[in-house]
């Protein structure tokens, strides 16, 4: 699971990329939660970002959806309920390009940071 620091990191890239860009967001949003309105990203951040740190596909959306599914939507309270599916379902291309944009940063300050090593 990755840690609070981590998980600010991701949701400030996924602010950006991804809640800039959502229809479904509500005036005043995000936080979207606490304006009624329940998503995936803020239900379940920690899991979403392990699982789709667990797939590895340059090309395809799909074996990310899948994934995120299965270790994701099968422990939403919201599960085919009339607000599934929410964004965290269909803005994957957008949700899946942030944390690999934090991930490319953060192995490059870690690169960066062993070659400033003495
Ligand atoms: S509904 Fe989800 S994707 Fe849309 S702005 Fe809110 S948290 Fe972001
Ligand atoms: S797509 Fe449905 S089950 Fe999955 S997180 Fe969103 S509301 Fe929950």
């Amino acid at each position: 699971m990755p840690t609070q620091v981590e998980l600010a990191e991701y949701l400030e890239e996924i602010r950006s990329q991804v809640c800039s860009r959502c229809v479904e967001r509500p005036p005043g949003g995000p936080p979207c939660a606490p304006l009624g309105k329940q998503c995936g990203i803020e239900l379940h951040l920690p899991a979403l970002i392990d699982s789709i740190h667990q797939v590895k596909s340059e090309y395809w959306i799909e074996p990310y959806l899948e994934h995120n599914r299965e270790q994701v939507c099968t422990t939403c309270p919201h599960l085919h309920s009339s607000i599934c599916p929410c964004p965290m379902d269909y803005l994957a291309v957008l949700l899946v390009q942030a944390v690999e944009t934090v991930d490319e940063r953060r192995t490059a300050r870690q690169l960066a940071a062993e070659e400033g090593k003495p």
